[in-house]
């Protein structure tokens, strides 16, 4: 049977009347497997509404009601790691090791909200002038919304709402149409956990539902995570709006790979980083810049790599890497890997050879001698598509990285701690691994990149996350005489 993904407002599910519906697929078998509504602005403001009423409350809770909801929702999402995985695999089609592992991840950012009432202290200063203490306090900022791409339909959104309402602030989630279900689901969650009903509401939808977000004067704050383009343009039209915003764009992630490297270990990183997921994480390493001495060496020993990679539907155990999100995805990808050999690549191992005849699949693919003038070069794939640029060494690899406009994650892989050291200080991007190909900060540090990956100041989740959904006040304060008080034997409760 054909399944329903409708919007979740005001602390239940809620049918859509816009008539608008898009279809979700199974991307392993490319079946129809439901229909997601599509809000109308009507449908948006009514989700505004709920979250709107129900912030005076929420924000009037007291810290350690708020940490309590959040420990409740860890232990659900704990409880329902394979529950989540499974949704996301159905829907994204990525392999159910890989959505556990994104589940893992997302639990995470739940965990730091358990601990919001350290999180919120303000600083107090005592006797700043005579009989005058000064003190500062974060409050949250009211309604705030989150926009979510479709590689990580559990985590991003657990990256924004986790903080975002253990601050006190409500929420409206507009996930990506692609697949839509683990939004509802963790909806679901919060609302076992004692979230009160209105404090986090999901409205399904496309562009129609997004730029009634980015226009409506309740919501104070828009968290967006996607391609560049849109990234821009949620920034741009947000703020002008009047909103705080904070947009995380696209990526092109490079490792850098030094001659005096371990080469089967950048080997193994560069296949795991490369094709993990197919290649569909803003963090996914695209192009590996390798050292001219070890290059023939490091390209034979991915090619060699690769035939074991088990390619197919994400619900079989073994298999290590699905399908793409969709058809019209898949053709694009494969584009690139059509004319990388016109404009002068190398096509070491052909991903297009091989495929299931059903589903979204496209096998790991390997150029080499890529140049920066190439397209599979400049543009973003997003699919398991691996480009090999020869470098003369450290100082080229670090001005290619530095000339690309994204700016998201980059990797270098040596034995030598000072060159690793040079390159952090060097390297013009957000995050930054050595010897590590995927370099997510944990949630306790925080999440962006820098130039054409990140469109605001903030980044997203652990302090900075904090500081977004929250503003500071400042409180200069003078009590000339003591107060009265009262006698009370009972034991200080918090809630
Ligand atoms: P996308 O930009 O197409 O969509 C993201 C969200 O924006 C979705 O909710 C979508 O419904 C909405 N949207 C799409 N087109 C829109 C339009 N014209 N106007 C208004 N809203 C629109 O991104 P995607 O394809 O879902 O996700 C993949 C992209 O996300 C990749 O570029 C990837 O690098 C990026 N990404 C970045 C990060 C990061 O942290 N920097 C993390 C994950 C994904």
């Amino acid at each position: 049977m054909m399944k329903s993904i409708s919007h979740w407002i005001d602390g239940r599910v809620v049918p859509s009347t816009s008539g608008n519906s898009s279809p979700v697929f199974d991307p392993a078998t490319g079946e129809q497997t439901g229909a997601v509504d599509l809000a109308s602005v009507a449908e948006v403001d009514a989700a505004v509404a709920a979250a709107k009423a129900a912030f005076p409350a929420w924000r009037s809770s007291s810290l350690s009601r708020r940490a309590e909801v959040m420990f409740r929702l860890r232990e659900l999402v704990d409880a329902n790691r394979k529950e989540i995985a499974s949704l996301v695999t159905a829907e994204h089609g990525k392999v159910l090791s890989d959505a556990m592992g994104e589940v893992a991840r997302g639990l995470e950012n739940i965990e730091f909200a358990c601990g919001i009432p350290q999180l919120i202290k303000g600083d107090y200063s005592e006797q700043a002038a005579g009989g005058i203490d000064v003190y500062s306090i974060r409050q949250p900022l009211g309604v705030v919304a989150g926009i979510t791409p479709f590689n990580f339909p559990a985590m991003v959104p657990m990256w924004m709402f986790a903080n975002a309402l253990a601050c006190g602030n409500t929420f409206v989630l507009k996930p990506s149409e692609k697949d839509p279900s683990v939004a509802l689901f963790l909806a679901e969650l919060l609302a076992q956990a004692g979230l009160p009903a209105g404090c986090f509401n999901v409205v399904q939808g496309d562009k129609v539902a997004v730029d009634a977000i980015l226009g409506h004067d309740d919501i104070a704050a828009v968290s967006f995570v996607g391609s560049t383009p849109i990234a821009k343009y949620i920034y741009e039209t947000g703020t002008a709006n009047g909103k705080r915003v904070q947009a995380l764009g696209g990526a092109k992630n490079h490792m850098l790979v030094l001659a005096d490297a371990d080469v089967d270990m950048a080997a193994d990183a560069a296949v795991g980083a490369g094709y993990g997921s197919a290649g569909e994480r803003c963090m996914a390493i695209s192009v590996v810049l390798a050292a001219e001495s070890i290059a023939d060496e490091l390209v034979a020993k991915i090619a060699e790599r690769i035939p074991s990679i088990k390619v197919g539907p994400g619900n079989e155990p073994d298999n290590e890497m699905g399908p793409l999100i969709t058809a019209e995805h898949r053709d694009k990808v494969r584009g690139y890997v059509n004319n990388a050999p016109e404009e002068g690549a190398t096509l070491v191992v052909d991903g297009r050879a091989g495929v299931p005849t059903e589903g979204y699949f496209l096998n790991p693919t390997l150029l080499d001698n890529v140049t920066t003038d190439m397209a599979c070069y400049r543009d973003e794939i997003f699919g398991p598509v691996l480009s090999v640029m020869r470098v003369a060494g450290y100082q080229e690899g670090i001005d290619t990285i530095n000339a690309n406009p994204y700016a998201n994650g980059t990797a270098i892989f040596t034995r030598d701690g000072g060159a690793a050291r040079q390159f952090q200080f060097d390297v013009q991007v957000g995050m930054v691994g050595v010897n590590v190909p995927v370099p997510v900060p944990v949630s306790y540090y925080s999440f962006g990149g820098w130039k054409s990956s990140l469109f605001g100041d903030t980044h997203m989740y652990g302090p900075e996350g904090i500081n977004f959904y929250t503003q500071a006040k400042v409180v200069t304060s003078r009590w000339p005489d003591p107060s009265t008080s009262s006698v009370d034997l009972g034991f200080p409760e918090t809630r």
